[in-house]
């Protein structure tokens, strides 16, 4: 265990709606390469942030991109991810309805760039980057995003996590206990979960998108069976009270968690017997392996996609 803590950092200077969170969800609508990520940034640059409070000093922050919270208090503001770079206004605006402490740390979930893009912009607010170390390489290096047509510049220095774990981190901060774990490669080989033990709040990233067919990246390390075990290992984790946030969608709870557990697993089981039996993926994706989830699960669009990843990393 590599235990570290967010103390010795200090603290540096002082301080929805529903369409742009399923945008890594469901197959992307064709477009050029270079258009996607500027669409994705304009969503962040028009989408309001919706504040929920979960806890005395701890809220959830819906916009575009990835699900967001914020935990507050005088040892500074730690913020969990930081959504697109448009969005960096937004944020600030919500922090500062709710908070007037100090800035602190930007913990960030994984590498996607709807979870990382607005980086920059809340470094230069003052927060200090924390994040699993293939965060970092991922980040400072360019990316494709195949299944989205979508290219990925190198993000600059101030963007990337100035302290990275390999395994965990653990601190007690603003009179709570707060764990950062490292999944095994799940989502992606990056995935970290958040654990404010005192307010009963679980901070899963996109190995959890509740009430919808996640996006797995099988270029960054996914799969369906890594996505299952820490799903798996963050339902452990809660009890019938804690609050859970998933990467993307509406809070959930722990009920919601092993929902989406029992339907992974049975989509996982349903594809493993065909390609076993020695189907292509065109012919099960013909076959609708998931007809009977998709009225609870599909959120427009169609499940092709995600049956794909699962075929190919079963
Ligand atoms: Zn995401
Ligand atoms: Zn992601």
């Amino acid at each position: 265990m590599n235990r570290r803590s967010f103390l010795y950092l200090g603290t540096a200077g002082a301080a929805a709606t529903l369409a742009p969170r399923w945008i890594f969800a469901q197959a992307a609508p064709p477009a050029p390469p270079a258009d996607r990520l500027a669409q994705m940034r304009a969503t962040g640059a028009s989408t309001p942030i919706k504040t929920t409070k979960l806890y005395d000093n701890l809220w959830l922050l819906q916009g575009a991109g990835g699900n967001m919270a914020i935990q507050s208090g005088k040892d500074g503001n730690i913020l969990i991810d930081s959504s697109f770079a448009t969005a960096v206004p937004h944020i600030r605006e919500a922090i500062a309805a709710i908070s007037t402490d100090a800035p602190h740390a930007l913990v960030n979930t994984h590498w996607h760039v709807d979870h990382v893009d607005g980086n920059e912009g809340m470094h230069a607010a003052g927060f200090h980057v924390i994040a699993h170390e293939k965060t970092k390489v991922r980040m400072a290096q360019p990316a494709e995003m195949k299944l989205f047509h979508m290219s990925l510049p190198a993000y600059p220095e101030s963007a990337l996590p100035a302290t990275t774990f390999a395994t965990s981190m653990h601190n007690n901060h603003n009179g709570d206990s707060i764990d950062l774990v490292h999944y095994d490669p799940a989502h992606t080989d990056t995935d970290i979960y958040i654990h404010f033990h005192n307010a009963d709040v679980l901070h899963c990233g996109d190995i959890f998108f509740n009430k919808s067919y996640p996006f797995i990246d099988e270029g960054s390390g996914g799969s369906i069976g890594g996505t299952i075990d820490a799903a798996q290992k963050s339902l452990t984790l809660a009890g019938d009270s804690t609050k859970i946030i998933p990467g993307h969608g509406p809070l959930g709870n722990k009920a919601d968690l092993k929902k989406y557990v029992d339907m992974l697993s049975a989509v996982r089981d349903n594809i493993a017997a065909l390609k076993k039996a020695g189907a292509s993926e065109q012919e099960v994706v013909a076959k609708k392996p998931t007809a009977s989830f998709d009225s609870d699960w599909l959120r427009g669009g169609s499940p092709d996609m995600f049956v794909g990843i699962v075929y190919r990393t079963v």
